[in-house]
């Protein structure tokens, strides 16, 4: 009896799709266990859906085979929401074409051919795949004597399976792109031509899907930044290099002096260090041994090297080893927006995400052992309080513990280890241990934040280091009078402001909160008539501390509301004539919603009050 004969016989046909049995998950045609020991899979299970997945990715190469019998067939496995499959084509599928393999793929499950096993040897298995020399590639890796080999329609492929019983089991589909990737993802190798498709188990999982990938689009910020005038990327500047334009420019600043009050009042000095410095400085430091690959090259200056700085920390240990320090002097806490240079292949840069150079909003902070876990909260509880003010309040948090090869002592690491586990318990923030996974130099929290869509950013970071004191003999004057090792932090909390303010663009889809909004309320006089009182408007805005921009085209007022809601401006004020005569004013809310006519006076009241609720 077959698995899928005693699926009938248990009533399960309809929705079993695959079959785990003693650990290993099996198509249906297999032969069904003596016992009971059989646990039915369906496209609703974790690895139901991946053999959905998989199994739609037959079903492609079977269609692309139809339509492009020259097109030679290499692997398709399952992905994330969805699959791939990578073909050697002459030349790349087009749009056009990828509509034309859906529709085949749709005739293909439709005639709900079965998948048919079947198990050959290696050199049958060569034999069924004339002029496929991918094929024959794999089939020479494969260390077992037999393989297997399914068939679904006229299609034959070399797969470990397992598969849904038949085409028509394949859930909902939809071809996304065609996108070239080297053969086994070596550039030494061909290009291929890969066709990405998303599946799920149901139409209704397909479409949220879709529609999500549809808001994702829409809160590109490489998209958004252009629309709404954020910044650009140019390639006579270089890439990788962010030009901030001047709408950028002003959320920038209000991100900058609000790091830079807050810092203040959290007991941090600010300091301002060079963007090159000696190439020495980096050997010391380590950088030249750990991170070369990651700087950019030397510059020679009169003999000497210099070197773009990839990092602040050695420059704030100098300011640190200026003078000598007591233990009554610690904690000491350097905070810097300090720009880092950082080489990154250029086909890895992605908008502000992934740059060459950025702004840290980084602080290194010296203390005693014993300051440890006071300090490590107080961090925490900062940290949480910068995120929270710029939206987001969700997180995925992780500890990094001791690695097998670290500087410093087993006892310091462990009280460091357990200032970061304690802090992160007093602020009740689940988290997740990466046992091994701090950097040789210390522990570390890492804090991923979660976006208005779920998607997780890393950002923020504190990392304990007993290494660098050492290599830089930062130390302070103990109680006792003798010189000892201070322990240092490095900590970034937004990571850097390029990369922030990327996903703060997409967080709030380019629609940010009125504290942020680079232009806050626009005025739009009707007509020309109203332009001196329009202009009025705009100066008594700006005179009580708010950014207002007036509207003066000779354009309809549609039009100009309009214009106002793409830039995403929070308020526009419409003035007619009768706004004029009774010294009123019309507010409209970005997201349509008309508020009565009011005094100037009263309007400013409801800025200040959305204000406050923002940023306290
Ligand atoms: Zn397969
Ligand atoms: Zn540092």
């Amino acid at each position: 009896m077959t698995l899928l004969e005693l699926a009938k016989k248990q009533g399960k046909a309809k929705v079993a799709i695959a079959a785990r049995v003693r650990g290993s998950l099996l198509d249906l045609s297999r032969p069904a266990p003596e016992d009971d020991a059989v646990q039915w899979v369906t496209a609703a299970d974790p690895d139901g859906v991946e053999v959905v997945r998989h199994s739609t990715a037959h079903v492609m190469a079977a269609a692309v085979k139809e339509l492009f019998p020259d097109a030679l067939i290499t692997i398709g496995p399952s992905i994330e929401n969805g699959f791939y499959y990578d073909f050697d084509v002459e030349t790349p599928f087009t749009p056009e074409d990828l509509a034309r393999i859906e529709e085949k793929m749709g005739e293909i499950v439709r005639s709900d051919f079965p998948f048919s096993r079947e198990v050959v040897s290696k050199e049958e298995a060569k034999k069924r795949f004339p002029g496929e020399p991918y094929k024959e590639e794999l089939l020479a890796d494969i260390p077992e004597d037999a393989v297997s080999l399914y068939k679904v329609g006229n299609f034959l492929d070399l797969c470990r399976g397992p598969h849904v019983p038949s085409s028509g089991r394949v859930g909902a589909f939809k071809l996304m792109n065609a996108a070239g990737a080297y053969w086994r993802g070596d550039s030494k190798n061909r290009m291929l031509t890969r066709i990405y498709g998303c599946a799920f188990a149901t139409k209704k999982e397909l479409d949220a899907h879709l529609a999500l990938l549809e808001e994702i689009k829409k809160r590109d910020h490489r998209k958004l930044g252009k629309e709404l005038d954020l910044y650009s990327v140019n390639e006579e500047i270089g890439a990788g290099l962010i030009l901030w334009h001047p709408k950028g420019s002003v959320v920038r600043r209000i991100m900058e002096d609000f790091w830079r009050d807050e810092h203040a009042r959290a007991g941090y000095d600010l300091v301002f260090s060079p963007h090159i410095a000696k190439l020495d400085l980096w050997r010391v430091s380590g950088h030249l041994d750990y991170y070369r690959q990651n700087m950019f090259g030397a510059i020679e200056v009169e003999g000497q090297d210099y070197q773009l700085k990839p990092m602040n920390c050695p420059f704030h240990i100098q300011i640190y080893k200026s003078k000598m320090r007591s233990y009554r002097d610690l904690p000491i806490r350097y905070a810097e927006l300090g720009t880092v240079y950082r080489f990154e292949p250029s086909g890895t840069l992605h908008g502000l995400l992934r740059v060459r150079g950025f702004t840290q909003d980084d602080a290194h902070l010296f203390l005693s052992p014993d300051q440890l876990d006071e300090e490590i909260y107080a961090l925490l509880d900062f940290t949480l309080f910068v995120l929270r003010r710029f939206g987001f309040d969700r997180y995925e948090v992780y500890l990094s513990t001791r690695p097998d090869k670290y500087a410093g002592t087993p006892e310091n690491w462990a009280k460091a280890e357990d200032a970061l586990k304690k802090a992160l318990e007093r602020k009740g923030l689940p988290y997740q241990v990466d046992p091994g996974e701090g950097v040789f130099y210390g522990p570390k929290i890492d804090i991923k934040i979660k976006d208005m869509l779920g998607r997780a950013w890393q950002c923020s970071t504190i990392q304990v280091d007993f290494n660098n004191p050492e290599r830089f003999n930062a130390s302070f004057v103990g109680e006792d009078g003798s010189p000892r090792q201070a322990i240092m932090i490095h900590r970034a909390l937004m990571g850097s402001l390029e990369r922030f303010f990327g996903v703060l663009v997409e967080h709030y889809a380019g629609a940010f909160p009125l504290w942020l909004a680079p232009v806050q309320v626009d005025v739009l006089p009707v007509t020309d008539r109203q332009a001196d009182a329009a202009r009025e408007t705009v100066a008594s805005l700006r005179a009580s501390g708010f950014r207002a921009e007036g509207d003066f085209r000779n354009e309809k007022l549609g039009y100009k509301i309009r214009e106002s809601q793409l830039q995403k401006v929070p308020y526009a004020l419409v003035i007619g004539d009768r706004e004029v005569t009774q010294r009123q004013v019309a507010p409209r809310r970005r997201g349509g919603e008309q508020l009565p006519p009011m005094s100037i006076e009263e309007f400013l009241g409801i800025l200040r009050d959305e204000m406050e609720k923002t940023t306290t």
